[in-house]
């Protein structure tokens, strides 16, 4: 457990895992909010607070030592990496972080991952929709935009390269699902970007 004044992650790095709800970063760390005096995990389906009203923390342990509840929508008392964790979120946690480090991706399917993990297929999926709400594809999907989000605000990379770095297997398939998910193409989404950033 980290001890308080070394948390390990930057804290921009833990705001936008926030504001974007990534659950990779589930277990990773905790979120609390000073107004509230009630702690989430970075996943909390719940309306997001003011970044300056959070304070975080790497473990729950942390946070309810320095006085904060825990969220009884997000349960982070029970969140991956707590001693509580049952055997289905820790399948859970397992399975996401190999699906946000690509474990999809390049044709790989849900039944080679199960099988990795030495569990069924349908045990796999259920475990996954119960503790983030997602099938394994979802996930992959969301993670893979998410990815490519970051790709294109913080580096000048063409869009082709980064629909390959984040896992799509092709610019077509990488520009219909940015489409329907922002709304824009990858392209535009840069463009609005650069006009806030020369503004
Ligand atoms: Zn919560």
């Amino acid at each position: 457990m980290s001890e308080p004044g070394s948390f390990p992650l930057p804290f921009d790095v833990c705001h936008r895992a926030v504001d974007e709800r990534d659950p990779c970063f589930d277990g990773v760390f905790f979120v609390a909010i000073v107004t509230t005096r009630i702690y989430c995990r970075p996943t909390c389906p719940s309306r997001r607070a003011n970044p300056g009203h959070r304070r975080f923390f790497g473990s729950a342990a942390e946070a309810e030592r320095a006085g904060f509840r825990a969220c009884r929508r997000c349960r982070p008392e029970l969140a991956p990496g707590s001693d509580e964790m049952d055997a289905v979120s820790r399948l859970a946690r397992v399975a996401a972080r190999r699906i946000c480090a690509g474990a999809l991706n390049g044709g790989r399917s849900v039944a080679d991952l199960a099988a990795e993990l030495g569990v069924s297929e349908r045990h796999l999926r259920r475990a996954l929709r119960r503790e983030i709400g997602a099938s394994p594809v979802e996930l992959a999907q969301a993670h893979r935009l998410l990815q490519a989000r970051r790709l294109l605000a913080d580096t000048a990379l063409p869009v082709i390269e980064i629909a390959f770095a984040s896992g799509f297997e092709s610019l077509r398939r990488f520009n219909v699902a940015f489409r329907q998910r922002y709304g824009m193409s990858p392209s535009a989404l840069r463009r609005s970007r650069g006009d806030d950033l020369h503004a």
